[in-house]
């Protein structure tokens, strides 16, 4: 059994992105940028902006933190987000999700420039991808498909089963391996979806994209698949130090057992998830120069 940690392969990307960044820094005078956008006091989100911004410094990204109080209306932050497109100084622009009530996400979101939409949330970015053109395409799936061929996994003329079907996960990553140059099989469930277990069962390599522990279990899986955890919930643990731990929507150590390899969570798909928005950084800033 392969345990596929994202450690490594996002050590390669993060690599690969510290020498760009340096290059570009010489071309042009300057780093590239990434601008963050975040509203209202969400403790995962801080956490998750504090974690991007840790990596900027990594790889020699200029990092730019916008901290709005939850009250802003969305007229103020579409201003602001208007300013960032208008910025020549800004390469990279990431509205942290989710948005208080009140402000209309997909409104916001569409108001990114698509050349700086680093996250590739825009409908011109998710248009391309469907499509199979060139894109800055969301980072969890683009990690994803880096850390399947970081493993060696054959993807050609197999039957893959997402489990979920966001606009930021399961739907781009669905398009993405039926492309062309991956040439799989993809059957998305979700939510509505009857009995699971008859998809999963039938799948080569399963990729569950959820938020529900142990919604994966032994029985749904057949021996020998791959089987890749995006999902994280934290669940309180008394008997650990800080009382909670992180879990994925797989039963890991079951799972671990029967399949031929496995990401762990922590440590599977999310330290991909933020290379992939380092990388996209750097691929941005490049393109708006070739622009
Ligand atoms: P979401 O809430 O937008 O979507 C969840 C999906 O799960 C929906 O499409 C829904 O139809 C489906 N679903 C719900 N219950 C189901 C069930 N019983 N059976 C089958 N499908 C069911 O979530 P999201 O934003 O795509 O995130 C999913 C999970 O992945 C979350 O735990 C999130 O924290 C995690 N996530 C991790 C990373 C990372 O980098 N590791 C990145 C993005 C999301």
């Amino acid at each position: 059994m392969v345990l596929m940690s994202g450690v490594q392969p996002a050590s390669v990307i993060r690599q690969s992105c510290t020498k760009r960044s340096g290059e570009y820094e010489k071309s042009y005078g300057r780093r590239p940028a990434l601008a963050v956008v975040l509203v209202g006091d969400n403790p995962s989100s801080r956490s998750y902006v504090r974690t991007k911004r840790r990596a900027c410094e990594q790889v020699g990204i200029d990092h730019r933190d916008f901290f709005l109080d939850s009250s802003i209306s969305q007229e103020a932050l579409l201003e602001l987000v208007a300013g960032l497109n208008a910025d020549d100084s800004v390469d990279g622009i990431l509205v942290q999700l989710p948005l208080p009530p009140g402000i209309d996400e997909r409104l916001v979101i569409d108001s990114i420039d698509p050349a700086k939409d680093v996250d590739g949330f825009t409908p011109v970015n998710m248009g391309n991808l469907l499509i199979g053109n060139p894109c800055l395409a969301p980072c969890t799936p683009a990690g994803i498909l880096e850390m399947i061929d970081y493993y060696s996994i054959r993807t050609e003329g197999k039957s893959i089963c997402i489990i979920g079907r966001s606009n930021i996960v399961g739907k781009p990553l669905a398009a993405m391996l039926m492309q062309r140059n991956r040439n799989a099989t993809v059957t998305v469930c979700h939510s509505q979806t009857p009995d699971l277990r008859r998809h999963t069962l039938n799948a080569d390599i399963i990729i569950s994209a959820v938020g529900h522990p142990s919604l994966v279990d032994a029985d749904m899986v057949s021996p020998g698949a791959v089987v890749i955890d995006v999902g994280i919930t934290r669940v309180e643990d008394p008997a650990a130090e800080k009382g909670f731990r992180w879990v994925g929507d797989c039963d890991f150590d079951a799972l671990s057992l029967k399949c031929s390899a496995i990401t762990p969570v922590p440590g599977g798909v999310g330290p991909m998830t933020i290379a992939m928005l380092m990388s996209n950084t750097v691929k941005a800033a490049f393109a708006r120069r070739a622009e």
